[in-house]
């Protein structure tokens, strides 16, 4: 079934009203793709509709819980706040057909896909200032980024009243900072992280990608290279790590065409400082490039200390996903 399609505050409010409980919004900027589709079965699955797949797990969990089944509510919005100047505001794919049909074989109840007038009716004055760990990495890259996000974001939160909203792990800075702020001024959705979806390739899949041509795409390919080297190497420590994802991105910096790096770093997956040589427990290796015009991050979990384990599960199985 197509979901309900709100494209106003007042529109919002009356589909808001229908909505079974648990609501569950998927913030998105639309096109579409896998990657989103995996949240939106994370999003189901909370929503206690247990898992369409009839995976156990999903399953389980929704009977554990005992709950009605609810609903999920997705967003789609290109948000001007937080695309810098000389960004991909203009080009930014806008599919919205495509995503409403997407949304109806996920079981979306409700899609949000306000205007830019209908989100700002007039510039807003007051934002979010997303503190210390949201001026670091891509905060450091794009200032403005991330501001934008969570003032976007705690709007989202007032206007759909989720009781739990959905983000990926492929964004791992903006979740954890969307964190920070439910915890400092005391929202009231609980918060999901979705693991990173991948294409068969191994490219985190996003919906910058189709800008790449075959052979950018053919580049691009050695960001998840470099995290699967650097979290093999993890059981030497933070350094170890990072030598080894930047031996690879290196060498694609010479590729035609180059692999040109932002930042590469092993980080503490709540501030965003960089892990030092003695750091224990679960860290962050994050990645931002550009290849041809087109700008892309990516991110794997480790884990140093005692028990040290790469947990590169996504990027070594992602060909049996999809
Ligand atoms: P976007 O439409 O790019 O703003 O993304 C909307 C949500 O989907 C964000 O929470 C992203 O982190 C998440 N997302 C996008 N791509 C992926 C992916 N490949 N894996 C997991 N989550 C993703």
């Amino acid at each position: 079934m197509r979901p309900m399609l709100a494209r106003t505050r007042v529109g919002l409010a009356a589909a808001r009203a229908t909505m079974a409980c648990p609501v569950v919004l998927v913030p998105t900027m639309g096109a579409l793709h896998n990657g989103h589709r995996a949240l939106l079965r994370l999003a189901r699955e909370l929503a206690g509709q247990g898992d369409q797949r009839g995976d156990q797990r999903g399953d389980q969990r929704a009977d554990q819980r005992g709950d009605q089944a609810g609903s999920v509510l997705v967003s789609i919005f290109v948000n001007p706040l937080q695309f810098g100047q000389g960004e991909d505001f203009d080009r930014y794919p806008r599919t919205i057909e495509r995503d409403l049909e997407i949304c109806a074989e996920e079981g979306v109840s409700v899609v949000f896909a306000p205007s830019r007038r209908e989100m700002y009716p007039v510039e807003p004055q007051v934002t979010v200032d997303p503190g210390p760990a949201g001026r670091l990495l891509e905060g450091e890259f794009r200032p403005g980024f991330f501001g934008g996000v969570l003032t976007v974001v705690l709007k989202l939160f007032q206007l759909t009243r989720p009781d739990l909203a959905v983000f990926g792990e492929k964004d791992a800075q903006q979740l954890a900072l969307i964190r920070h702020m439910v915890a400092d001024l005391d929202l009231g959705p609980r918060i999901a992280g979705a693991p990173i979806h991948r294409d068969p390739d191994g490219l985190a899949t996003s919906s910058r990608n189709v800008y790449l041509s075959e052979w950018e795409r053919a580049s691009a390919l050695a960001l998840p290279k470099a995290l699967a080297a650097g979290a093999a190497a993890a059981g030497g420590g933070p350094k170890a790590a990072l030598a080894a994802a930047a031996m690879l991105l290196d060498a694609a910096s010479a590729s035609d065409p180059p692999v040109e790096l932002d930042y590469l770093t092993v980080a503490d997956p709540a501030s965003f400082v960089e892990a030092g040589p003695d750091y224990t427990g679960r860290a962050l290796l994050l990645v931002a490039a550009r290849v041809g015009s087109t700008r892309l991050i990516d991110n794997t979990w480790l884990t140093f200390g005692p028990e040290t384990a790469a947990e590169a599960g996504s990027l070594e199985n992602h060909a049996a996903h999809d």
